[in-house]
């Protein structure tokens, strides 16, 4: 059978490799695995949130609230914008193909960076779109203003913070960059991350209602995958002025988002607590993965996320990633990005250690 032949430039998005997979491939137990491999909260989900899940799974039978009313309300308290500001989606994923089915086709551009969040190529060229991306390996607004006046995108992505590299343009700089971008140019901010940039420096802490009030052709993603813990669940939310809300709503399917994943977001929103207990966590860990850098002598990059990067120079990628793999440790090797790079999930602190003690063993065995 004959496909769609813009699918033919695209590669399958290859996700975090589960606990299963370790559990059938290497006959380890479920419980001794450790996996910093997808940026999901090593605390877990708020227990406010499972409590909800487990009450209101009799429910199930009957379809969700279309309207998201309680959790809209929920979010546009949270982000003191309007309800109509705001979408939900079956993760920010969802409202990232929205946004490039609402925006592009095969005669658009859509511009990103060098290394960025994968599922915005697939996306785009799903439509046909042409990716155009800067040269530099972190985020540049430089080079972004450059190539947007050279190849006028219809789509501009920022990811603040990025995945995978954990780098984070501070918010000024962003704002001076809008000033100077037409407002028929829809420029994307994903914020997948930005808990943790804010808790760790205010200056990268964007502000969705500041941002979509100054530029109305801007789109503040975020999601509940990450820092609130509920990656299994498969929820996110756009904030935008209520035109490009109204435009990608006419895209959104019914009950895009599940009854459990609705009442699990509003709990876990509510549960601010879990949320700085989330946030110490990584920033008492982080200088642990810091320092492993500097003794082992290879290069990271400064992290406004809760995973880190590492650029390695005579150990391979593969190498590392497959010896922790079958040690039951999952991290993310960033081969598939043309880098001789691991990306690490930050952990709890027994997590950690015993990636650091096997990734000894692996250098003590060379
Ligand atoms: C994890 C992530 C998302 C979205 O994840 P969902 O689970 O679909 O909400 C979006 N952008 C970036 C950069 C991410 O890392």
């Amino acid at each position: 059978m004959t496909f769609n032949a813009a699918l033919d430039s695209i590669s399958t998005y290859e996700a975090g490799k589960p606990i299963e997979l370790v559990v059938r491939e290497f006959g380890i137990k479920e419980d001794e695995i450790i996996k910093l491999a997808s940026n999901e909260n090593p605390l877990g989900a708020s227990p406010k949130a499972l409590q909800s899940i487990i009450k209101n799974a009799p429910n199930i039978y009957l379809y969700p609230d279309d309207s998201m009313f309680a959790l809209k309300e929920s979010l546009s308290q949270h982000f003191q914008v309007s309800t109509n500001e705001i979408i939900i989606g079956a993760g920010s994923d969802q409202i990232i193909e929205f946004c490039i089915h609402a925006k592009a086709n095969e005669n658009s551009k859509i511009l990103m960076a060098k290394t960025t969040f994968a599922m915005y190529e697939i996306y785009s060229k799903a439509v046909g779109a042409k990716v155009i991306r800067t040269p530099g390996e972190v985020h540049n607004l430089a080079e972004f203003l450059e190539y947007y006046n050279t190849y006028h995108p219809s789509i501009i992505f920022l990811c603040v913070p990025n995945n995978p590299l954990g780098d984070c343009l501070d918010r000024v700089d962003i704002y001076k960059f809008l000033k100077q971008i037409n407002e028929d140019t829809l420029v994307i901010i994903d914020g997948a991350y930005q808990e943790y940039a804010k808790a760790k420096d205010n200056d990268k802490n964007i502000d969705p209602k500041e941002l979509i009030k100054s530029f109305p052709n801007a789109i503040y993603l975020g999601t509940f995958s990450k820092a609130y813990g509920l990656g299994g669940m498969r929820i996110g939310y756009g904030i935008a002025e209520k035109s490009i809300i109204k435009a990608l709503s006419k895209l959104r399917p019914p009950f895009n988002v599940t009854t459990l994943s609705l009442l699990a977001a509003l709990e876990a929103l509510k549960d601010q607590e879990h949320i700085q207990k989330s946030l110490q966590n990584n920033l008492e860990q982080m200088p642990y993965f810091e320092a492993f850098a500097k003794e082992q002598g290879f290069d990271y990059i400064p992290s406004y996320t809760n995973f880190i990067t590492y650029l390695l120079k005579e150990i391979d990628s593969t190498q590392i990633s497959d010896f922790l793999l079958q040690r039951g440790v999952i991290i993310r090797n960033l081969s598939s990005y043309g880098l001789n790079a691991i990306r690490i999930t930050i952990g709890t602190k027994e997590q950690n250690q015993k990636f650091f003690a096997l990734f000894h063993h692996f250098l003590s065995q060379r």
